[in-house]
């Protein structure tokens, strides 16, 4: 499909399962929590339990893993009659600790395409989740030289990035989304004009699953690796042996 990328000046990427590792760090943890509560509940109720209750406190926590970690305690109560053991609610405690401490693992190609991008568009980073993780996990990862701005939101809907692009003073025509996952970092920006290309991750929060319409499916480019990224985008590999 043929779209046209002529216009893109700025180039919007998302973090979590796009320049790194996530998403599998949370089904690791919710297999551990089901293991902890395998005494009250089948592991199927356990991990549906926590997950609604995790939609349900979003207003309240917010995206990230605090949030989830809070969730899982309310759910031990629950699931225990109050009667869960202080030992699981320290081990709990200790689940999420053990996520926030985890290295960043890049995602393929990642380095390499934010360094070629980076010569010729201006590059961010648009990601939800908890201000201090995300940073902390930026400045691990050593991409921070490559972004001239970081945005940290609490939800990815068209208000949120038609206020971020008016406050950096980007056309929604000159602004190009990439990331995985269609409901947050697609579909809004397919909305409000801009462009988007998809790079799905292999695993999807259930929150974030959607399924677009033939029209919009149209409108945006799905990728398998950030490295196709480049030839969409008309540029090579600025590291290849040719280029030296
Ligand atoms: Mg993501």
């Amino acid at each position: 499909m043929e779209i046209d990328y002529t216009n893109i000046k700025v180039i919007g990427f998302d973090a979590d399962d796009t320049l790194w590792v996530n998403e599998t760090y949370f089904r690791d943890a919710e297999l551990e929590f089901s293991k902890l509560m395998a005494a009250y509940e089948t592991a199927n109720k356990i991990d549906q339990e926590l997950f609604k209750r995790q939609i349900e406190n979003l207003p309240l926590y917010g995206y990230g893993i605090k949030g989830f970690i809070l969730s899982m305690v309310e759910i031990a109560l629950e699931l225990s009659n109050n009667s869960i053991g202080n030992e699981t609610i320290a081990a709990i405690l200790n689940l999420g600790k053990a996520m926030l401490n985890k290295p960043v693992e890049l995602l393929d190609g990642v380095e390499e395409v934010l360094k070629t991008l980076s010569q010729d568009y201006r590059l961010i980073v648009v990601t939800k989740g908890d201000l201090l993780d995300q940073e902390r996990k930026l400045e691990k990862s050593g991409l921070l030289k490559y972004f001239h701005h970081i945005e940290v939101v609490s939800d990815k809907q068209e208000a949120n990035y038609s206020n971020l692009l008016n406050h950096l003073d980007i056309k929604p025509s000159e602004f190009l989304m990439i990331g995985n996952s269609l409901k947050s970092d697609i579909l809004p920006l397919i909305n409000i004009k801009a462009q988007a290309i998809h790079v799905p991750f292999h695993t999807t929060w259930i929150h974030e699953q959607v399924v677009p319409s033939k029209p919009e499916h149209q409108k945006f480019n799905t990728i398998h690796s950030l490295l196709e990224v480049l030839p969409i985008l008309n540029k090579r590999l600025k590291t290849q042996k040719n280029d030296l």
